[in-house]
């Protein structure tokens, strides 16, 4: 999705290839500055401009009352079945087709307010019900908004607001006259009731809540350093010619010590796969959520009850506030490019949202600037050189790129825009497809009017409408926003929220990481990779915390690693993966596998063994058994074609699992297990996988026992693979006290919650969300009273 759809790419390369031989050779060698004056000219409009316009009908943004009104019917439908959650998401699908302020939009939240009503979400029913009545919500269906507002407000303890409301229904229903209907003999009936509870409550008002929990965290211990900001003082700002830009510890860090804390200069949300349908059925409404309708556009918060954007049905917000703010900034110039954007991918999406952001004369003024420069960006080596003599006779930061003069380094644009583009790296081709795709985008907000909204004119001074030529203005933004899709490739840094996966209903939730945004962090770019790295990041909305994961002694590189780590896969695919960053990794594991012959962990962990004594398998492309006495060999095609059917007996299990057939998973499992003991070792990752799976249809069955033993297994796997002290680790351990806290296992449940405590707190922080449930149900277990105790 970072990439523009398949047909694009391709559409694009048949032009690439039917250029003269003379033209590619002059575009593979050029500046972006040159790229864009020789390319602006090969969208043709009839041809690729045409074909583009073609695939953006598939990708669905604009507002449509058919799928409104589908959307309503769909929530209406479920809502009978009592299925409020997936309701009230099927209201905000509806919403979002809407018109504001017409009386369909405030009957979707009206519908919506129900729903919640019945999750119990009673605060978030009262803004819908504000927002239902703020949008013209009908009249005559008001006196039942009027007693859920009510029924809310009592639930909420806020009894003179309740009876207030109440109060407002009364006169309502009594100026509409005596009406005889069912419909209205209810709501009377409904409104005595309420009466008598608001009554029932003011007579025994319940004794005051105590103010929850005595978790007084200390706050974390945070130096802001001078020179970079969001940094901790604890880091300094290095240049070398060997590593470029990099952040080392001026001093010693402990592990789980906060060492950056940075707001995204950008970020976009990911849309989910359906939001380009495969086949032209045009009719078929996707009833899938998607990312997209789940967290908030702008601060990417998750949503309850989003607030559609006023002109597109694809952006979402958590409040009023976000999709003001949003509009403001960015959105009054996307919002008519949504199918466009969509189809391009979310590397042009950020692009054109930087600049937004940027504004024009802060981004025409860096253009401006990189064009005295461009002389040197051709020679990289010299420009180097150049500057570590620069910054050795300076000894400061001044000197290093994206620094202002003062020597600091910010979370600015001019940082982002001095993140390294690569341009002479990337293929020729590649580069071809990002400007014609950003020429696109330049081409459709000039055609739509906007060119005045991107360059903060006065829409007075209204450019004239050409379907030509690029205004020399527009051609700076697409010249910066070239150089941001180039510079993305190595600089994208994924938002992540941990997701919960499967049914969601059963009582042990399952989460996994999940890419909710792609951004740029400029402060967190400073950081190279390594495949061991010594660090974690963790996100909160749009907000990035770096932590120390082990001790780092001072003097030592800080590392975060982009996505290959060393745990995960063996050297060669790390470098393979490596390569779109345009370098070859030298960190301790890569060296150690590389030079020293080390074996990777993964190799050694996910290896098979023998079927016949179960002694460790060896060799390439015919395994031999270790064991001399043995003897046996198998081709390592067999032993694979073995693996994968065994990984799609595990993947049947899961869905007789999610069709709640638990006795059938269960079997199944076993059956898995018994073949996998037979070729693979006993610590390769699918045995723990396994005993996971295991351990999550025991829980749906509400037998504890047998779900903590199992997840014990799975524990010592995922250990043994990552380190006792990782991420996963503590994850598994999450996981662990649900389980051990839902059996009422106490002790075992307080144990387990203190490391899973000990080690989430390191990666994660003393305030995530996941350390806060672990504290309720450590303050829920001691409140148990003693009889359950002792029992235990
Ligand atoms: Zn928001
Ligand atoms: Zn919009
Ligand atoms: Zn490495
Ligand atoms: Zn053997």
């Amino acid at each position: 999705m970072a990439l523009p759809v398949e047909e694009w790419r391709l559409c694009v390369a048949r032009r690439w290839a039917a250029l003269e031989p003379a033209l590619r050779e002059r575009l593979a060698a050029a500046s972006l500055h040159d790229t864009l004056r020789l390319g602006c000219g090969l969208l043709r409009p009839e041809a690729e401009a045409a074909a583009l316009r073609r695939l953006c009908r598939r990708a669905r943004a604009d507002k449509e009352p058919a799928a409104a009104r589908f959307y309503r019917e769909e929530g209406n439908r479920l809502f009978g079945r009592r299925h409020y959650g997936a309701a009230a998401k099927l209201y905000s699908q509806a919403a979002s087709h809407e018109l504001p302020g017409s009386p369909e939009v405030s009957v979707c939240f009206a519908n919506r307010s129900a729903a919640l009503f019945h999750l119990g979400h009673f605060e978030v029913c009262l803004e819908d019900i504000a927002r239902a009545e703020s949008h013209g919500y009908p009249d005559r269906l008001l006196p039942k908004v009027l007693l859920r507002k009510a029924e809310c407000l009592l639930c909420l303890g806020r009894l003179q607001d309740a009876a207030d409301s109440l109060g407002v229904a009364e006169n309502k229903m009594a100026m509409d006259g005596i009406v005889t209907s069912p419909t209205h003999q209810t709501l009377l009936k409904k409104l005595s009731q309420l009466k008598s509870k608001i009554r029932e409550k003011e007579s025994c008002p319940e004794p005051a809540r105590e103010a929850c929990g005595d978790i007084q965290r200390k706050s974390e211990i945070w130096e802001e350093n001078d020179s970079i900001s969001g940094a901790s003082s604890s880091l300094s700002l290095n240049f070398d010619r060997e590593r470029g830009r990099h952040l080392v510890a001026s001093q010693d860090i402990l592990p789980g010590q906060s060492l950056l804390k940075e707001e995204a200069f950008v970020s976009v949300l990911c849309p989910g796969e359906s939001h380009l349908l495969q086949d032209s059925s045009e009719t078929a409404w996707d009833t899938r959520v998607t990312n997209a309708d789940l967290y908030c556009h702008c601060c990417l918060r998750q949503l309850l009850a989003s607030v559609p954007c006023r002109g597109c049905s694809y952006a979402k917000y958590c409040s009023q506030n976000c999709a003001d703010v949003a509009w403001e900034q960015y959105h009054r110039t996307e919002c008519s490019l949504g199918a466009l954007l969509l189809t391009l991918g979310v590397f042009c999406h950020v692009a054109l949202r930087t600049v937004l952001l940027a504004g024009f004369a802060e981004v025409s003024r860096l253009v401006e600037w990189s064009h005295d420069g461009d002389k040197d960006l051709h020679n990289p080596e010299a420009r180097c050189k150049h500057l570590s003599e620069a910054l050795d006779t300076r000894a400061g930061t001044r000197g290093i790129p994206g620094c202002n003069d003062d020597g600091q380094y910010q979370s600015s644009y001019q940082a982002v825009f001095n993140l390294l583009p690569h341009a002479e790296k990337h293929s020729p081709e590649h580069k071809f497809l990002c400007m014609l795709s950003v020429v696109a985008i330049c081409k459709q907000l000039q055609e739509a009017g906007l060119e005045a909204t991107v360059l903060n004119q006065e829409s007075s001074e209204k450019c004239e409408k050409t379907s030509g030529e690029l205004s020399p203005e527009l051609k700076t933004m697409a010249e910066a926003m070239l150089r941001h899709v180039l510079q993305l490739q190595c600089n994208a840094q994924a938002i992540t929220v941990m997701q919960e996966s499967g049914s969601g209903d059963g009582a042990v939730v399952n989460k996994k990481p999940v890419r909710l945004a792609t951004a740029f962090f400029p402060v967190l770019s400073l950081l190279n990779h390594s495949c061991c790295p010594n660090i974690s990041v963790s996100f909160s909305g749009t907000a990035a915390t770096v932590r120390a994961s082990q001790p780092i002694p001072s003097g030592q590189e800080i590392f975060h690693c982009y996505g290959p780590h060393r745990c995960r896969m063996g050297v060669a695919e790390r470098q393979q993966l490596l390569s779109q960053y345009f370098f070859e990794c030298r960190c301790q594991a890569c060296l150690d596998e590389l030079e020293s012959g080390v074996k990777s962990v993964v190799s050694v962990r996910n290896s098979f063994c023998c079927p016949s004594c179960r002694a460790p398998m060896q060799g390439e492309d015919v395994l031999c058994c270790s064991n001399e006495a043995c003897a046996i060999s198998v081709s390592r095609e067999s032993l694979s074609h073995r693996l994968r059917d065994l990984q799609q007996q595990m993947k049947t299990a899961l869905e007789l699992l999610r069709a709640r057939e638990a006795d059938q998973a269960i079997k199944m499992l076993l059956k898995c297990q018994m073949d996998a003991g037979n070729f693979l070792s006993p610590e390769h990752l699918l045995m723990g996988e396994m005993e996971d799976h295991l351990a999550q249809v025991y829980a749906t069955l509400g037998k504890w026992q047998e779900a903590a033993r199992h997840l014990e297994r799975s524990i010592e796997i995922v250990k043994m693979h990552h380190g006792p002290s990782s991420i996963e680790t503590g994850h598994e351990l999450f996981k662990l006290a649900q389980i051990l806290f839902n059996g009422f296992a106490v002790s075992e449940a307080l144990s387990t919650i203190q490391r899973a405590e000990e080690i989430l707190s390191v990666h994660c922080g003393p305030q995530s969300t996941q350390i806060q449930e672990l504290e309720e149900m450590k303050t829920c277990l001691s409140e148990l009273p003693r009889s359950i105790l002792q029992r235990t």
